[in-house]
């Protein structure tokens, strides 16, 4: 009877330390989600105060300079810090509504050129900045999927928009459009910075952003490449990160499923959100 209740109470210790394990690992999962919530935190401050301080003084130059060239060169750089903000709270907006799965494509048959051309206008003027070589390569035949024009064009905008922030000046870009059977392939590649194999597959996880030493005009939320991720998957399709390493240059790719039939995804995959 005796050697019973040594054995019950033996167990009943050791779930008591297996108990104390879980919770204190447990504990050690929240003050890291909270460390990382405070980084993000002041990521977040620090990003959305960058682009208010030049603002600022663009206003008090147009104020005081009588000349009209400083007043348009003024004028475009307010212009690209309005714009680099607004897409930075646009992208904070959309990532906690998709969180939420509360973000509704509105999806119909259109043409990935068409795609395309909407990213290209969007981010005409990062590339243009950086003075970076751009070439397009689209093949001459309509390429359509079933897809929400509005969300792909973000995609590959924020696809450019990287490539245009990692590429130092007069670096190369090149947006190409090919069809392969059934898979529409939107490749963005670059001749910038390039991505550490390790790094690779984590530059989609949200809140992940490769450290670099170099002084970028423009910081960011580590938040792009996770909403493209989502975006892309809530058509059916993948986005992948390809590069040879550090100063290598990179290449992201999405592969969609191309539609045949009036309306019809040809893949099982799309799943319609
Ligand atoms: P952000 O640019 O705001 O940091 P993203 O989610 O867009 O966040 O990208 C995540 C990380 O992936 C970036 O911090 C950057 O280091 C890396 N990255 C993204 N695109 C490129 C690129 N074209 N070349 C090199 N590194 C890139």
């Amino acid at each position: 009877h005796i050697v019973v209740q040594r054995d019950a109470l033996q167990s009943a210790f050791e779930e008591n330390v297996r108990l104390l394990n879980e919770s204190r690992k447990y504990a050690e999962a929240l003050k890291d989600a909270d460390r990382r919530k405070d980084e993000f935190l002041a990521t977040l401050a620090h990003e959305l105060r960058n682009p208010l301080a030049p603002i600022r003084n663009g206003l008090h130059i147009l104020k005081m300079s009588p000349n009209p060239k400083i007043a348009e060169d003024v004028r475009d750089m307010m212009d690209r810090q309005m714009t680099h903000l607004v897409r930075l709270i646009d992208d904070l907006l959309d990532v906690s509504r998709v969180s939420q799965g509360k973000i509704d494509l509105r999806r119909e048959r259109i043409d990935l050129q068409d795609v395309i051309k909407a990213a290209l206008e969007t981010s005409r003027p990062a590339i243009d900045a950086g003075r970076h070589e751009f070439s397009l390569d689209m093949p001459d035949e309509a390429i359509p999927v079933n897809g929400d024009l509005t969300r792909l064009a973000q995609v590959v905008s924020n696809l450019l928009n990287n490539a245009a922030k990692y590429t130092p000046d007069g670096g190369k870009i090149r947006l190409t459009l090919t069809r392969d059977g059934h898979e529409a392939r939107i490749h963005v590649a670059d001749t910038g910075l390039g991505i550490e194999r390790d790094m690779l597959p984590k530059v989609f996880e949200l809140f992940t952003q490769v450290e670099r030493n170099l002084n970028l005009s423009q910081g960011g939320l580590g938040i792009g490449l996770a909403l493209a991720h989502r975006l892309v998957q809530m058509h059916g399709g993948t986005i992948t990160a390809e590069s040879a390493g550090e100063n290598q240059g990179s290449t992201f790719t999405v592969h969609l499923p191309v539609t045949d039939i009036e309306g019809l995804v040809t893949e099982d995959a799309a799943p319609q959100v």
